[in-house]
């Protein structure tokens, strides 16, 4: 840009001086602004989409563990976009093996209806005082010199620039956040080491059918046919159905509209069914961000990694994350700190609600990278749907050889697999108690970093993986 060019940028260009600026109105950013909105503090969400799109968001629509949101949105805020509360378990189609396993689901399930649910998110984040600004994409930050400190976002608002000067921003920009290209991270142990492989691709389409479903309780898995992928069939109600699929980007590229045109056309219950509604978005199924924190800034939601791997479920780490990133930033504004020491006790209550579980999960991701599918899904087919359940949740480790032992005759042909998953399980065990080990201080994150890469060495040899971080 010329200097003439730079003066004429410069004199259209508005600024404002919020405390705070997040960006995205998706759910980490409506409870983070709502939280710091609620301590009195002025916040300002910059959304790109228009007023009337925002919250229109790819989703699988399950909603777990509903029943503890935080509360700087009333739940009964919330709770109207809950149209079908009557889901209990999943139902596993193997089709390889011609069997369906049912596998009770523990805690508060709902699927919902995303867009009403993304809208009333937003007008929670307004009744707590924040200001909404649509239409306001964040094409840039602003740090200071030598620092490194963020104070603030460039945006583009109907075409006219606009500088938002802040004491801290939020980055709630979701999957692979422009903010972080553009952020210079030298100054902080932000983690950097983020690759497209760490995301899935997946697509969703809302379908209505005439007749209802028969399997309404249900959340529906079922593996792709090419490529290692899952497609899932989630009940809005039981004729409103959110049909999708997803692959890791690690592997072969699926064709996500036409599969699951397919694997549509085959399932007689969706005869001359309607599609509502079509969206497809990246999500991070990976372990959470090591440190999210850098001075006046702070990510959270999809753009920190906060979705369980193995699930995709990101929407309740979002909320949770938005809560934290708030009340460590609305310390350190009374402080009048603005360093990344200030902010950490966001990234240890992250690793202490969920991010330890995560990370520990994501071994499990790894480990289906490097076995093979078929041989998976036949060991599925032979355990009973009860004893999986423990297992999936229970979260201990003598489960793996009850479930094992009490299996075994029934798995006879997959006793190798057994062995793997019982290897990778005390692995993720291992690691799992390292996260719940997370340093306290910056100062101790190398540390801590060098112990968990090395456990890391060991899982990718007990799996056979390639190296995923
Ligand atoms: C197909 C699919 C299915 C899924 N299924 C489920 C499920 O069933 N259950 C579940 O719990 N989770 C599911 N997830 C994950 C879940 O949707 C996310 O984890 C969750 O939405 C993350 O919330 P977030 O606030 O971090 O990001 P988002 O919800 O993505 O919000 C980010 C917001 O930032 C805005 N934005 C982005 N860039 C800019 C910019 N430069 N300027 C201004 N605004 C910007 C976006 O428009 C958006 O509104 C699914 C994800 C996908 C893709």
């Amino acid at each position: 840009m010329s200097t003439q060019e730079q003066s004429a940028a410069a004199a259209t260009t508005e600024t404002r001086s919020p405390d705070v600026v997040v960006v995205g109105a998706g759910t980490a950013g409506c409870y983070a602004a709502a939280t710091v909105a609620r301590e009195g503090y002025d916040v300002v969400v910059l959304e790109r989409k228009s007023e009337s799109e925002a919250g229109h968001i790819a989703c699988g629509d399950a909603l777990k563990g509903a029943d503890a949101f935080p509360e700087s949105i009333p739940k009964s805020r919330i709770e109207p976009a809950f149209t079908n509360t009557g889901v209990d378990h999943g139902r596993f189609e193997i089709p390889q093996e011609d069997t369906v396993l049912e596998i009770p689901i523990p805690g508060e399930l709902a699927v919902i209806d995303r867009w009403e649910y993304g809208r009333r998110i937003i007008d929670g984040a307004e009744d707590a005082g924040a200001e909404i600004h649509y239409d306001t994409v964040v094409t840039n930050v602003c740090q200071e010199d030598g620092t490194g400190r963020v104070t603030g976002v460039e945006a583009i608002h109907d075409g006219e620039s606009r500088t938002y000067d802040a004491e801290f921003v939020v980055d709630a920009a979701g999957s692979l956040s422009i903010l972080q290209d553009n952020v210079d991270f030298a100054e902080s142990t932000f983690d950097t080491n983020v690759n497209y492989t760490h995301f899935c691709s997946a697509y969703r389409e809302i379908v209505r059918v005439d007749d209802p479903v028969d399997w309404s309780d249900a959340l529906v898995f079922k593996p792709t046919e090419r490529a290692a992928g899952y497609l899932w069939y989630f009940p809005r109600t039981d004729t409103e159905i959110n049909a999708g699929l997803g692959f890791q980007m690690t592997e072969e590229p699926m064709q996500l509209v036409d599969d699951l045109k397919r694997d549509l056309e085959r399932r007689p219950e969706f005869d001359g069914a309607e599609v509502d509604d079509k969206l497809g978005a990246a999500l991070p199924t990976r372990r959470p961000y090591d440190s999210a924190v850098h001075p006046g800034y702070v990510a959270v939601g999809d753009a920190a990694g906060h979705v369980n791997p193995t699930t995709g479920g990101g929407i309740a780490g979002a909320a949770y994350a938005g809560k934290y990133a708030a009340e460590a930033i609305v310390e350190a504004i009374a402080a009048g700190d603005y360093g990344e020491k200030a902010l950490w006790e966001y990234n240890e209550r992250v690793m202490d609600h969920f991010g330890a579980r995560y990370a520990a999960l994501d071994v499990y991701n790894i480990l289906s990278t490097a076995v093979d599918v078929d041989d998976l899904m036949g060991l599925l087919a032979a355990m009973p749907g009860e004893k999986l359940a423990e297992a999936l949740y229970s979260g201990s480790t003598s489960i793996g050889p009850k479930l094992a032992l009490e299996s075994l005759y029934k798995s006879y042909g997959h006793w190798e697999t057994i062995l793997n998953l019982f290897r990778t399980k005390r692995r993720a065990d291992e690691l799992l108690e390292l996260y719940e080990a997370y340093p306290s201080h910056p100062a101790g994150l190398e540390h801590w970093q060098r112990r968990r890469d090395d456990l890391m060495e060991e899982i990718y040899e007990t799996t056979g993986a390639d190296p995923k971080y």
